[in-house]
């Protein structure tokens, strides 16, 4: 059996070049690698995993809600590594736990821990709950130096816990933030 990774972080924790640089490490080793990310964040462009410092890699399988991962073929694999794993359903977080201990591929999956309420995404509950490894990916926060935790979400400058809870690629700003300063924001507009 092998193990199954959750890496988390914050926006702008560098959770994507994380990720490109294990790709291209396996890669330099001539090992096989697979990259998977959900089909809905079409931020950069539909098949490519890039990172804000610019760097990027086609991904080699897109996750829509009824993929059957089960049904694939992994011969040869040495690695799975999966972008914005926080989106994936249940079900499929659950399908690549059973991937790395039946199939002995390890998968390492890179995602945020909660939405912009502090909620916890469905697939980040899932592998908080199945992971092996569970592990923070630290950034610092947007206004001040404390390490950040929360996601805050601006709308035309604005702090808000308002709108859906995935939208992906729309013109809301994403920032990290500590509690306090995730705390303040928002209790500043209720005000
Ligand atoms: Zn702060």
């Amino acid at each position: 059996m092998a193990k199954l990774y959750f890496r988390h972080g914050t926006v702008g924790s560098a959770k994507t070049l994380n990720l490109l640089a294990v790709a291209h490490n396996y890669r330099q080793q001539g090992k096989e690698i697979l990259l998977l990310k959900p089909e809905l964040d079409t931020r950069f462009g539909r098949e490519q995993i890039k990172s804000r410092a610019g760097l990027e890699m086609a991904a080699d399988i897109l996750l829509r809600p009824d993929t059957n991962l089960l049904a694939l073929d992994f011969t040869g694999v040495d690695c799975i590594l999966v972008d914005e794993a926080q989106f994936l359903p249940a079900t499929m977080i659950e399908q690549l736990r059973d991937i790395s201990v039946n199939k002995g591929i390890p998968v390492i999956c890179y995602g945020l821990r909660t939405d912009f309420r502090s909620n916890l995404f469905e697939g980040s509950r899932r592998l908080m709950e199945l992971a092996d490894s569970i592990e923070e990916v630290k950034a610092t926060c947007h206004f001040c130096n404390r390490k950040s935790i929360m996601n805050l979400k601006h709308v035309n400058g604005v702090a808000t816990v308002d709108g859906p809870t995935i939208q992906v690629g729309a013109e809301e700003t994403y920032l990290p933030a500590c509690y306090h300063c995730y705390d303040s924001h928002l209790a500043a507009v209720a005000r």
